[in-house]
């Protein structure tokens, strides 16, 4: 059952919300020691109780489950860090604001890499997500909680944030679909900001449907936030249908070298078949950028990265650590509250950003991320939509990618279109030795209902 089917039960009257809830307690309770998707959880008897006052609401009190980064007012929002481990916000972020004012209600709060860094929850400071479909094996991150929870069936959907794909590379670990919004489309306010020009609030949902529907609630112009778009609240519901007949789909060389392996490769052509066999027309692009989007976005995120977490000085937000002065003092609760790889982004973006260097490094990437986005607006003059794998492979093991350039590699599809600002969304596109193996699908900046009505299309086929 999708988020969609729930709401037509409850709505019908076949379903009463405390029937939803107690069904996904069960899955909790029969998984959850196991996966560790969840930071914190709602009292699922307080959860029933709003049957009443929100069944008018679109949402009808159906649980979400929320990326520990997103700010709650009812629970902690850790980050992931020892640093933030007892801070509770005193406001919603914008994004769960608005799904509260849906009708929804925050199931729980969900595990991530500290601070979104990472691509496999390891970097979690409090033990790492596990996934479901082989335990052995890390959900992607740095929304791996959200993910696992989704494809768990312990959440019916999810939030989850995407500064360079972690929202998409999770989703296409575990199997399920992960939308990554224009930048701007979606209010970062309550959002704890990791890097502020990447960073966007997308849903992690079992449907296309679905994704579309938290995607309505969710976008739209926030004052709150100096870079949220000028764009009115629409139904992205209304764009599924209608399919992709006559629409040219771009497979970019770069997106599947030979390196994938043959069962990726195979079943890159099966998706390149599921578009034609829909009308559409596949055609060969490229873009050559592609090999610079990572030490870009290294950069980039690196440096804004070590500006944002400045602000975590013992002081605020959280208890300090001892110290006979000030600096002192700053510098043990630093040192004790975050974990290596956000010391070594913040090593790294400090010095990127450091006199001297600024020009050579931070502002050379700014300037390779100009011609990436200059890139796509091409080759959006030439097709509708582009098209490649998420992630180079399916879930690996823990502890595979202890070298962090190994773990970084793992987004290397995910990265240009975030330095270039467009939305892309990850679908399920089959399986390589029984773990899934996500589709990614990427539009024209602000093109999310065309985006979603080509997810659509293709997940009918691609689920059959
Ligand atoms: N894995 C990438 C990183 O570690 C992207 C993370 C994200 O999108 N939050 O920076």
């Amino acid at each position: 059952m999708d988020l969609w089917d729930a709401r037509a039960a409850i709505l019908c009257g076949d379903l009463s919300l405390g029937e939803l809830v107690d069904s996904l307690w069960e899955r909790i309770g029969a998984l959850e020691e196991k996966i560790q998707a969840f930071l914190s959880l709602a009292d699922p008897a307080a959860l029933k109780t709003a049957e009443e006052s929100l069944a008018e609401r679109p949402l009808r009190g159906i649980p979400i489950a929320i990326k520990d980064n997103i700010s709650t007012v009812d629970f902690p929002t850790t980050c992931g860090s020892r640093f933030l481990e007892r801070f509770r916000p005193v406001f919603d972020a914008t994004a769960v604001a608005r799904l509260r004012g849906a009708g929804a209600q925050v199931q729980g709060k969900t595990n991530l890499d500290e601070f979104a860094m990472g691509s496999s929850t390891e970097h979690s400071a409090f033990g790492p997500t596990r996934n479901p479909h082989d335990p052995e094996r890390v959900p992607g991150g740095s929304s791996g909680g959200s993910a696992a929870a989704v494809a768990a069936g312990e959440a019916l959907a999810a939030l989850g944030t995407d500064t360079g794909g972690s929202v998409r590379q999770p989703a296409a670990l575990c199997g399920v679909v992960g939308l990554r919004p224009t930048y701007g489309l979606v209010s970062r306010w309550g959002l704890v900001a990791f890097a502020s020009s990447l960073d966007q609030i997308g849903p992690i949902t079992r449907s296309v449907r679905d994704c579309a529907l938290i995607l309505s609630l969710i976008a739209g112009h926030d004052p709150r936030d100096s870079t949220s778009l000028p764009v009115e609240p629409r139904d992205y519901t209304q764009d599924l249908e209608g399919g992709i007949e006559g629409w040219k789909f771009g497979l970019p060389q770069e997106y599947r070298p030979r390196e994938l392996g043959p069962e990726a490769l195979s079943l890159v052509d099966r998706w390149a078949s599921a578009i034609e066999e829909l009308g559409g027309k596949v055609v060969e692009i490229s873009l050559p950028l592609t090999e610079y989007a990572l030490p870009t976005y290294y950069l980039i995120a690196s440096a804004e990265a070590s500006a944002n977490l400045a602000r975590f000085d013992g002081v605020r937000y959280t208890t300090s650590a001892p110290g006979e002065t000030v600096k002192e003092m700053i510098a043990t609760s630093r040192t004790l509250g975050f974990g290596r790889e956000v010391k070594r982004r913040i090593m790294l973006g400090t010095f990127a950003l450091s006199a001297g260097y600024y020009d050579r490094y931070y502002g050379k990437a700014q300037r390779v991320r100009t011609l990436i986005a200059r890139e796509f607006e091409e080759a959006f003059q030439e097709v509708d939509i582009i098209f490649g794998p998420t992630s180079p492979t399916p879930a690996f093991r823990f502890g595979e990618k202890e070298d962090p350039i190994a773990m970084y590699l793992s987004d290397i599809f995910t990265l240009p279109s975030a330095l270039a600002g467009v939305p892309a969304i990850s679908i399920p596109g089959g399986e390589i030795g029984g773990l899934p193996f996500g589709l990614q699908l990427i539009a024209p900046r602000l093109g999310e209902g065309k985006l979603l009505r080509a997810a659509y299309a293709l997940e009918g086929v691609l689920s059959r």
